[in-house]
């Protein structure tokens, strides 16, 4: 019999459209593998609601296995020794993986290639990181030019269907006990609401996708609405690939611009981290090193109040509730959210960029640090600074009252009009707090700071 071969799986927990898994199992039995690698140095260890996102992924990924007769081989360690030991038991010696572009992975790709025989294969993007350039060769800076490049290449591949079988190895080595690693959080259990919104794992990813496609000729007008459901909701299985953008592409087809435009800045922050590994830490323009972010005990409070949803702009707590309970938060009020923290509050975008992290279902190092420095400004491509968003005029242009409604509770009972901003109407509920700092002022104090950077 043939020796058998490792699956090294991470964030590509999927069996269709996985070009890996495809190319392990045409060379023979295949041994599937994910290692919880807390050691490899990394920018922040992984956030709560990943974690518990994970948790499930993996037991339905195992699940899937088992109906093809196969299974999910679970290791705890840093993902090069792990594996060189894994292929020591097995007598494996080849390793195929899907390419991945976060820093640590980049550096464990490179820590397994002295070891073993690793085949990296690319799928978890619409082109492969670093392959789309401009003529003279480098790589893009600016999401636009880089986006209707990219659309020269597209469509991507056709989707290639599951392996009907998957050859299994005569023994199978050893797993850890999904359970035993505690990943989904106990005391306090605050997941329990995520299961309302969310099933993780390939199928549910592929009904989630079905769904969506039906709509999707709406997406262009209803994805700012965020008391609709206007979005396709798809990002964290995109995250945890249990779904590629190429099947994304061949379900909606290349008529969604706007949509598939989307799709495109997932790629785009790939592109960006590729260039930059220290995105999530290091201002892309230099100028703000020198801003006077607040810090201290008034700006830790304000950052507190932030995280609760208890700054006094509904629309930005409705955010921050709804970021909470669900692990999720409608784009448009990211923005809104992410805007008042920088600009209003004058906090580092890096304390939000730290507290998505740990909330997200969809937590992404491309994604997250790409978005956060957009909005603040201090991105290579990135919104103006001194633009500055007013939560109060955003509010009833996405009309957000329903929105509000249902994550702010005690404001459940203001009409249309007053809800976007109950203070200044004069029927602010006893337990609902007071503006953290008026938008006038905020919006002073903020462009005083940017002078400092100039
Ligand atoms: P749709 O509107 O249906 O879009 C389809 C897919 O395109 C998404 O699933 C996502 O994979 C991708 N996408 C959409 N918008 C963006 C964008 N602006 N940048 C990159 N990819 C995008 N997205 C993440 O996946 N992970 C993050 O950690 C993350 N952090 C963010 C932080 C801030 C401050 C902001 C403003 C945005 C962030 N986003 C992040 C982008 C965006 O908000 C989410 O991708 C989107 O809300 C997910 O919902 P959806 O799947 O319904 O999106």
């Amino acid at each position: 019999m043939t020796d058998p071969t490792i699956l090294w799986l991470r964030r590509d927990l999927r069996l269709a459209d996985q070009a890996a898994l495809a190319a392990a199992a045409h060379e023979g039995p295949v041994i599937p593998v994910y290692i919880l690698d807390d050691e490899t140095p990394r920018h922040r260890a992984m956030g709560g609601a990943s974690r518990w996102w994970l948790h499930h992924s993996l037991a339905a990924l195992d699940e899937a296995l088992r109906a093809k007769g196969s299974r999910l081989i679970l290791r705890r360690g840093g993902a090069a020794a792990t594996l060189a030991a894994l292929a020591e038991e097995t007598g494996a010696t080849r390793v195929h993986c899907l390419r991945h572009y976060e820093p640590w992975w980049r550096n464990a790709e490179r820590a397994v290639a002295k070891r073993l025989d690793l085949v990296c294969h690319d799928g978890n993007y619409l082109a492969p990181p670093g392959s789309i350039t401009t003529g003279g060769g480098a790589p893009y800076k600016i999401y636009t030019p880089f986006w209707r490049a990219l659309q020269q290449h597209m469509p991507p591949p056709v989707p290639r269907a599951a392996p009907r079988d998957i050859p299994v190895p005569a023994h199978w080595p050893s797993s850890d006990s999904l359970g035993d690693w505690g990943l989904l959080p106990t005391r306090p259990d605050w997941a329990k609401g995520f299961a309302d919104d969310w099933t993780p794992g390939e199928a549910h990813a592929h009904r989630r996708l079905a769904a969506f496609s039906d709509d999707v000729g709406a997406y262009a007008e209803t994805r700012n609405l965020p008391s609709v459901e206007g979005s396709s909701r798809l990002s964290p299985h995109l995250h945890f690939g249990e779904l590629s953008p190429a099947q994304i592409w061949h379900a909606v087809g290349d008529q969604p611009q706007v949509f598939l435009g989307e799709i495109g800045w997932r790629d785009y922050a790939q592109n960006v981290i590729l260039q930059l590994p220290e995105y999530a830490a290091k201002n892309g323009r230099a100028a703000f090193d020198a801003m006077p972010w607040r810090e201290g005990s008034e700006a830790h409070a304000d950052l507190r109040a932030w995280q609760r949803g208890r700054t006094g702009y509904p629309i930005v707590d409705a955010g921050m509730r709804q970021l909470w309970t669900t692990g999720w938060m409608h784009n448009r009020v990211r923005m809104v959210a992410a805007s008042f923290l920088i600009k209003h509050l004058l906090i580092d975008w890096r304390e939000g960029e730290r507290w998505f992290w740990d909330c997200l279902v969809d937590a992404d190092y491309g994604n997250n640090s790409v978005n956060w420095q957009w909005t603040a400004g201090s991105g290579i491509d990135s919104n103006m600074f001194p633009r500055i968003m007013a939560p109060l005029v955003q509010s009833p242009k996405f009309d957000a009252g329903d929105y509000i409604r249902r994550w702010v509770p005690e404001l459940a009972g203001i009409g249309d009009t007053a809800i976007h901003d109950p203070e200044a109407s004069g029927c602010r509920p006893k337990d609902y707090p007071a503006k953290l700092i008026g938008h006038r002022e905020a919006r002073e104090r903020a462009l005083a700071a940017y002078a400092q950077t100039k």
